[in-house]
Order: C-alpha cells, then sequence, then structure tokens
C-alpha cells in the first residue's frame, strides 16, 4: 500500500457496492436535472482544484503543466460542457420509421436508458482523465458508478478520492481504492457494465470475470501502435511530429508511437532529424529539462531500461542514459531495429525508446505492420493521398492519424477505442453516451385494427400467408423503383404496375 492512499476494505466495497445497486433502483439518477447538476459538481472539482491536480501529477509522474493541462484537465472539463450543453438532446428518444407495412400506423422509438450500477476501473498515465472522463459519461447517461482510480499514481488518486465526496452525491457515486486485491474483490460483483483501461493482460481478467455475470465491456487498452513514414514525408516535420508522440509523459501513453518505420536509405536522415528535435526541445542533457516527465514507478525503469539492454538488434543513435532513483530514462532512438527483435517488437514498450525499424518498399512495410495485432492507432507520414488510402486499406487498427500523432484521441468528436487485443467497443462525447446507455425498443400499437391483424392468427391459409409475405418482405421492385429519378421514376412506375397487371391476369 502506498504511503498517500488508504486502499478501501473488503467490507467498505461491499457496502459501496449494495449501495450503487440500491440507489438506482430508486430511479435518483435518472432525472436530467440531477445528472447535470452532478456533471457541473463534476465540472467544478477538477476547475475549482486544477492547481491540485497539477501538484499531484507533478509528484506522481513529474507531469509538466503543459502536459497535464492538455492531456488531463483539458480532456475533462470540455466533456462536462459537451455534457451540459447536448444531454437533452442525447437523451431524447430516437423516433423510428418502420420498415415493415404491418407496423405503419404505429409509434416506434429507441428509450436511452442508463445501464445500472457501472463499475469504472481507471489507469495512472492520465489519472484523471482517464477517470474522470468516462465518469462523465456514466453519470450523463443517468447510472450510478462505482470508480476505482489506479493506485499506481497514488497522489492523483488521493486528490480525486478527497473532493469526491465533496462535490458530488456520495450515495450515487462511490469510489473504491487499492491494487490487485482490491480489484479482485470489485471483479466478483455483478455490475450493469464495466469500464476497463489497462493493459490487455488486465483486460482478459476483466473480461472474464465480467463473462460470470453476463456484464457487457468496454476495454480501453493498448499495443504496438507503428508510424509509417512514405519517402516523400518531410522528415523534419515527421520528428516533430513523432517526437511529440513519443516523448509526450516520457512515452508512457496507450497511443504512443510504439515503433516506426522508415525507408531503408533515410534511417540516418530521420535520426538527425530526431535527434535534432529532441534537442531543441529538451536541451543537451533531457534530465534537467522541466518539459520532460518521469516514469510512473521505479519497477517501470526496470521494465523500459531492460527492454534496452536486452534487445536483440538495433544500434542507439542517441539517449540511452538512466536514473533509476529519478525514475528517468532520457529520449532513446534505436535504429536499425529487426522487427524479429522478440524483446523491442514483443510487448509494448510504454517508455520513452523508440525503435526505428527499415523498410525496402511499402508492402513490406505494410506486411510488418499486420504481423502484429491490429494496434490502438497507426500513424503514417505522407502528402500522396494515394499512399495514405493504400495503408487504410491494407491495415486494421482502432484508430488512424494521418501526418501527426495523438491529437485523434483529443478531438472527441470521434470515438475512441481499440480493436480486439487493443480493446472492444469505444467513447468520448456522444459514444461515451452510448457506451453507458441501454438503446431500449419500444413498439407501441393500438388496440384496434384487429380484423386487419388476424392475417398472422391461425388458422393459417394460402392467402394469409401470401398477405403475410407481401406485409414482410419488401418487393424486390420496389426497391429498383426508388433507384430511378425524375422521368425515368415516372416511366418504371407505369412499367411496374403494367407488370403487376399483366402477372395477375
Ligand atoms: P494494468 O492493466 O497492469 O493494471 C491496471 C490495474 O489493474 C491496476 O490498477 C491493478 O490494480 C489492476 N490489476 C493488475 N493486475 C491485476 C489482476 N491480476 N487482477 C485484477 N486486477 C489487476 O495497467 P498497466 O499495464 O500499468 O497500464 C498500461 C497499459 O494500459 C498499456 O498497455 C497501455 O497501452 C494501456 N492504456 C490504454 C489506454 C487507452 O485508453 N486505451 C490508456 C492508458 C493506458
Amino acid at each position: 500500500m502506498s504511503s498517500v492512499l488508504t486502499y478501501t476494505s473488503n467490507d467498505s466495497i461491499e457496502d459501496s457496492y449494495h449501495l450503487v445497486r440500491r440507489i438506482f433502483s430508486t430511479g435518483k439518477t435518472r432525472s436530467l436535472k440531477f445528472r447535470k447538476t452532478q456533471i457541473q459538481r463534476l465540472y467544478d472539482l477538477v476547475k475549482d482544484n486544477e492547481e491540485r491536480f497539477y501538484e499531484a501529477l507533478a509528484k506522481d509522474m513529474n507531469k509538466p503543466r503543459m502536459e497535464a493541462l492538455s492531456g488531463d484537465i483539458a480532456p475533462c472539463l470540455e466533456e462536462c460542457l459537451f455534457f451540459l450543453d447536448n444531454l437533452d438532446k442525447l437523451a431524447k428518444d430516437d423516433k423510428v420509421k418502420p420498415r415493415m407495412q404491418m407496423n405503419a400506423m404505429d409509434h416506434l422509438v429507441i428509450r436511452k436508458e442508463p445501464l445500472g450500477a457501472v463499475l469504472i476501473l481507471g489507469c495512472w498515465n492520465y489519472p484523471v482523465q482517464l477517470a474522470l472522463v468516462p465518469l462523465a459519461g456514466a453519470i450523463a447517461a443517468g447510472n450510478t458508478v462505482i470508480l476505482k482510480p489506479s493506485e499506481i499514481s497514488p497522489n492523483t488518486a488521493a486528490l480525486i478520492t478527497e473532493l469526491f465526496p465533496k462535490y458530488l452525491d456520495n450515495h450515487c457515486y462511490r469510489i473504491v481504492n487499492g491494487a490487485v486485491e482490491e480489484t479482485t474483490a470489485l471483479l466478483k460483483y455483478h455490475f450493469d457494465h464495466i469500464f476497463y483501461t489497462g493493459s490487455p493482460m488486465v483486460g482478459k481478467i476483466v473480461m472474464k470475470a465480467a463473462a460470470e455475470h453476463l456484464t457487457g465491456v468496454t476495454l480501453e487498452l493498448g499495443g504496438k501502435s507503428p508510424a509509417i513514414v512514405l519517402p516523400d514525408a518531410d522528415l523534419q516535420v515527421v520528428a516533430n511530429r513523432i517526437g511529440f508522440g513519443k516523448f509526450y509523459n516520457c512515452g508512457q501513453i496507450c497511443i504512443a508511437v510504439d515503433y516506426v518505420l522508415v525507408p531503408e536509405d533515410k534511417m540516418d536522415a530521420f535520426a538527425d532529424a530526431f535527434r535534432k528535435t529532441v534537442t531543441k526541445w529538451f536541451g543537451e542533457d533531457p534530465k534537467q529539462s522541466p518539459h520532460y516527465a518521469r516514469m510512473v514507478s521505479q519497477r517501470h525503469v526496470d521494465r523500459v531500461v531492460g527492454m534496452l539492454e536486452n534487445r536483440q538488434s538495433g544500434a542507439i543513435a542517441f539517449g540511452g542514459e538512466h536514473d533509476r532513483e529519478e525514475r528517468y530514462i532520457a529520449p532513446t532512438l534505436v535504429t536499425d531495429v529487426k522487427f524479429k527483435d522478440q524483446v523491442l517488437m514483443g510487448d509494448e514498450i510504454f517508455g520513452p525508446i523508440l525503435p526505428v525499424i527499415p523498410y525496402s518498399n511499402l508492402d513490406d512495410a505494410i506486411h510488418m505492420v499486420n504481423q502484429n495485432l491490429p494496434p490502438l492507432v497507426l500513424y503514417a507520414f505522407t502528402n500522396k493521398k494515394k499512399l495514405a488510402q493504400k495503408i487504410l486499406d491494407n491495415t486494421q487498427s482502432g484508430g488512424v492519424c494521418i501526418n501527426d500523432c495523438l491529437m485523434h484521441q483529443a478531438e472527441y468528436a470521434l470515438p475512441f477505442g481499440g480493436i480486439g487485443n487493443s480493446g472492444v467497443g469505444n467513447y468520448h462525447g456522444e459514444r461515451s453516451y452510448r457506451t453507458f446507455t441501454h438503446e431500449r425498443s419500444v413498439m407501441a400499437k393500438k388496440l384496434n385494427m384487429e380484423s386487419v391483424i388476424a392475417v398472422r392468427y391461425p388458422p393459417y391459409s394460402d392467402k394469409r400467408t401470401n398477405m403475410m409475405r407481401m406485409l414482410m418482405v419488401t418487393s424486390p421492385l420496389s426497391l429498383k423503383f426508388k433507384a430511378y429519378k425524375g422521368a425515368f421514376k415516372k416511366l418504371a412506375l407505369v412499367i411496374a404496375l403494367a407488370v403487376i397487371y399483366y402477372k395477375r391476369r
């Protein structure tokens, strides 16, 4: 247990679980007014305490203020404001036009209902964003919530724990703190949805536990996200953008560039440009730079340094130094890495080491990318739309960002999530609302028209069966007719009627 964070006892976990279950059934969180008040309070929680969050994030991983603002504070504020502005619209029933003729007179809607009592398991690298952004979605959609901030960033978790009951309804929304034992205890309960951010390995544990109760999951995972640099791209611009996508938060970001594929004849030029970028940003000794974060723990330093020291290929073009006490690892570029290197190219790096792999042609690069499981994001750098299109058409990934890094995740109008090993489901803005909502289909018929409806009742006859077919299956002819426009449509109508007339004779 950390000295700054008190873990929740098993009895308290049980009490919190029963509380959020019971409160959900009272309907308290279904009121839109209540939800808006709570989202406003969540906004205030972050806004009023912005400075304290910067301090906590600095203690946890020396996160520079600019990165704490852009990666933690701003997304939470923006998401709360989005829900305050859009909740009425999002919560409205969707009216649905019936497809079957037999339902033409009926009232069809999709109601947006909360899922129930949900569990959110946060992650440590963006401990404010990855806890409070899904929380905003869950509150907006009318759920009760247990939130477990990550114990690996204890200062931020302790601050969220302190502020939570001061701002939010303490019956509807509860905090649980802890590590493996407490997460395991939580996962035994029957939640109505589990939203987890973290590694694919723990993602599997979460999914197995959820399966016991047939609970739906959203898994925001990671993986090895590649960047393909094409020969036409300006290498200095590419180096800046990949540098941003690699050294933001010291590489501890799920959408960090994990490895770069560079044309073999550009390897040296790329390394030179990259060195220039890093020196310009962090100086000759990045350890002294206030703009460069630290690894979250010594355990994480050991893991990443181990990857560098035990690598099976590549030369360190620059960087490579570390200081375990200070949790420092220098921005490091390793060139001429072999794709088959089981250490550098095995697990996700999740630290400031960037392997660069040479490729001979684009097909070769695409082939390498496709040998790994689909990543959370794929980056490509080129001015040629055709080449970008070729990459899109021949690869799979959670998302794609062309000619930049990270920015697709920060744009909350786009859904964010992985595919397969990099995640299940997605969220942000409207997608978060959907993630935490049950779309309940409602068909309301009238108790009249019984003589027409009787066509589907026994005793069955050929006539009734034919009638049923007409009512249930769209005529292929009418689909063809729909495709015609203007004068053609009229002509097609005449021909269709004539065909029907002659068929019936
Ligand atoms: P992790 O998955 O190892 O741990 C997360 C939490 O799970 C911890 O709080 C821990 O208490 C709990 N846990 C660990 N082992 C457990 C077990 N056996 N049973 C039950 N609970 C257990 O987190 P990590 O590996 O430190 O996080 C980094 C990973 O998260 C990377 O793969 C990264 O890509 C991914 N990530 C994804 C996103 C995203 O939005 N997709 C964001 C951040 C991080």
